[in-house]
């Protein structure tokens, strides 16, 4: 297990800015995302201050050699799991785990909601967002996982470890590496009363669920805060003026924040969210 004094989870603007100030502040610091994320995806960035007109991926790789340049190492994956540990958090990514005395979540915004008939309707009643939170409620009972990457794997491999029957639904997409059962069709829609009952697939077969874990693509700052009870507004995590959350160590930072969508204000929040963690692991 890798030990550091603060994990920036994100490597975008928010996360990679906030890395920069604990780095220099003398602190073990460690990025851990992927080349992916809104200033990543964005083409032309032109409206940054003293940035001119500049592509997305070249800030965003400038960034994080500053980030190396200063200290900070990087590792590259998905973090798919973040719990209390003895030293503060406890982070995992499918190849690694960490521990961490402070961390910051810096995700950006989740786009993760599938289009399938009967999530909303279900939402609470059946259709959970957390097999952590939820999955202690449907042990022995047939459940299923939608998503069709690692995050999803990870969700399955935690129910089937507490003895959930799981079947991961990839709704149409290719089975990713998982030992367990998976279902390729493309799905329909879900069915119920007033709970859910089950799934209908596009070939019209019916398959009896008691409860679907929603773990479309990345786990999103909507999945952690859900996993270490943050306070969450408006799909946003709740932030003092600091950048804190509601949970000691834990801070948050850029667009998983709300407000305003936009580089200047990332990388602000995460200046904010670097020196607020230095103070705050001074104090400890
Ligand atoms: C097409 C487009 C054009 C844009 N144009 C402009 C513009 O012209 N000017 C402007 O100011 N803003 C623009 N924006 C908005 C701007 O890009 C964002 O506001 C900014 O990038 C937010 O930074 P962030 O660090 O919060 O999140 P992001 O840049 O979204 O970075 C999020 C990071 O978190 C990582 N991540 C997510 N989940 C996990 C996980 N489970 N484990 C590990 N890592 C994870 C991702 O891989 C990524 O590295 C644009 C956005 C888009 C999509």
């Amino acid at each position: 297990m890798k030990e550091y004094d603060v994990i920036a989870v994100g490597l975008g603007p928010a996360a990679t800015s906030a890395a920069i100030y604990a780095a220099m502040g003398g602190y073990r610091t460690l990025l851990i995302g992927e080349k992916s994320g809104s200033l990543y995806r964005a083409e032309k960035i032109a409206n940054y201050y003293a940035g001119g007109e500049i592509g997305g991926k070249e800030l965003f790789e400038r960034g994080l050699r500053q980030a190396t340049d200063v200290g900070a190492e990087i590792a590259y994956g998905q973090v798919v799991e973040i719990t209390f540990g003895e030293k503060g958090f406890h982070l995992k990514t499918p190849e690694e785990e960490y521990e961490a005395k402070v961390v910051l979540l810096a995700t950006g915004v989740a786009r993760n909601r599938p289009r399938l008939a009967g999530v909303d309707e279900f939402d609470g009643k059946g259709v959970s967002w957390c097999a952590v939170c939820d999955g202690f409620f449907y042990r022995k009972k047939k459940v299923g996982v939608y998503g069709a990457g690692e995050y999803a794997v990870s969700e399955a491999k935690y129910l089937s470890g507490i003895g959930c029957d799981v079947t991961l639904f990839t709704d149409g997409r290719p089975a990713p590496e998982y030992a367990g059962t998976v279902n390729t069709e493309k799905l329909s829609a879900l069915y119920g009363g007033e709970r859910l009952e089950g799934i209908v697939l596009a070939n019209g077969e019916k398959i009896v669920l008691s409860a679907l874990f929603v773990a479309e693509g990345v786990a999103s700052s909507g999945d952690f805060s859900r996993m270490l009870g943050i306070e969450t507004e408006n799909n946003a995590i709740k932030v003092n003026a600091r950048c804190e959350t509601n949970v000691p160590g834990l801070f948050a930072a850029g667009d998983c924040t709300g407000g305003l969508l936009q580089v200047a204000k990332a990388v602000g929040q995460g200046a904010v969210a670097g020196f607020e963690i230095c103070r705050y692991l001074k104090k400890r």
